[in-house]
């Protein structure tokens, strides 16, 4: 039997990386050595002693029992007491912090929470494809908001029409973003608050690669704007600060009646995380920071190995201050799909085209760091020697 679908599903775009993975298996299967630079996924193992405290934890029999959606006590007293050295905030670990299964869990959710069908989500353009995922699943209406390297990758908020503005109830942000890179300081985050304050939006600050920063840079939380609790929640991820992506862990922080009808919309969807991976988040949260300082002196060394790699070949790339990827622009004459096609029928290596971002990413591509070193080196051996693309 086939069964109609439901419309929110048959509408759906496919997500993003699927495609991408499917092409690399096709290529795989026609016996190509594909180097993938594409996923934003990293290559290197959990550090040992969350893995270890993952090994002792998994025993414990209360573990083997259903969790509690919004999560344990001591991991939101981890997450507050994390937030609070990181960036001098303290979001009530009772009231101001859930536990999220992978942060994609809650920012696919969160718009369950306040949007009618029609209703308005403001989303960058382009940007990470679950909040106008998430939005387009509540039959809620994405007005999207172009990020251009003239604006730095920043919203032009003032330039939103005072009647979208009015109607909007959810603004999504991503600092430091994926995918151009781009970072946000304190006024940009002061000026979103004002902005959302003035029209009574929330704003979903979602700061999966607050950790991850080059050159001395540390990214601000947008809790640090004094008052912003009352119109932002922040997202914060286990996963890419401590290569944690499998673990599926992370969690909400700041508005309380954000937090308070996340936590309810969950506890009738999902049970919580494993307590065990739990217990390894909180490993990571408040173990040695050293490994994090590593993984970012080894992205920053990829960072300038493709930054002179690419720019040696004519390809234009700044390069980022923090997050892990590079926003660069396609040659002239080629567009985003085109060129991500070309390098991988001619060199077997794999971009991603940056219309899967979003209409604004036309005409560029994204190249993820977390691919190792040696296979970034041949990568670009092999873009040289395809000679000449525009
Ligand atoms: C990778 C990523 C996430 C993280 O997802 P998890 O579900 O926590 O693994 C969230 N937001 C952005 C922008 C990302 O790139």
């Amino acid at each position: 039997m086939e069964f109609q679908e439901a419309a929110r599903v048959r509408t759906l775009p496919p997500y993003l990386f699927a495609r991408i993975e499917r092409l690399i298996k096709e290529k795989r299967a026609a016996g190509m050595d594909v180097i993938s630079l594409g996923i934003g996924d990293p290559d290197r193992p959990t550090p040992d002693h969350i893995v270890a405290a993952m090994e002792k934890a998994v025993h414990k029999p209360e573990y083997h029992r259903y969790p509690s959606s919004e999560g344990r006590r001591e991991f939101r007293l981890a997450a507050s007491a994390w937030m609070r050295e990181r960036f001098g905030v303290e979001p009530d670990p009772d009231t101001e912090v859930v536990a999220l299964i992978g942060s994609k869990e809650g920012i696919a959710h969160l718009p369950w929470c306040y949007l009618d069908p029609g209703d308005t989500a403001l989303v960058p353009d382009p940007a990470y494809p679950v909040y106008a995922g998430g939005t387009l699943l509540t039959g809620g209406v994405p007005y999207y908001l172009p990020l251009t390297s003239e604006n730095g990758f920043l919203p032009d908020l003032a330039a939103v029409p005072p009647d979208v503005a009015g109607r909007a109830r959810l603004l999504f942000l991503n600092y430091p973003n994926n995918p151009t890179g781009a970072v946000a300081g304190r006024e940009f985050f002061e000026s979103a608050v004002a902005f959302a304050r003035e029209y009574g939006i929330l704003i979903c600050h979602d700061a999966a690669y607050s950790e991850i920063g080059y050159d001395g840079y540390r990214a601000p939380s947008i809790l640090e704007v004094p008052g912003a609790a009352d119109v932002a929640v922040e997202i914060h991820s286990l996963s890419k600060t401590f290569n944690m992506t499998g673990w599926r862990i992370g969690w909400a922080a700041g508005n309380q009646g954000a937090v308070g009808a996340l936590s309810r919309l969950k506890s009738n969807i999902d049970s919580g995380a494993f307590g065990a991976v739990q217990e390894a988040a909180i490993a990571a949260l408040t173990g040695p920071r050293e490994a994090v300082a590593e993984s970012n002196r080894i992205y920053q060394a990829r960072r300038d190995l493709l930054v002179d790699g690419l720019n040696g070949l004519g390809l234009k790339v700044n390069p980022p201050l923090a997050a892990i990827y590079l926003w660069a622009g396609v040659p002239r004459g080629q567009t985003s799909a085109s060129f991500a096609e070309l390098v991988l029928e001619r060199a077997g290596v794999v971009v991603t085209p940056g219309t899967g971002y979003g209409p604004q990413g036309e005409g560029w591509f994204r190249i993820s760091l977390t691919t190792p070193t040696d296979r970034i080196r041949e990568a670009l051996e092999r873009l040289a020697a395809m000679g000449p693309v525009a």
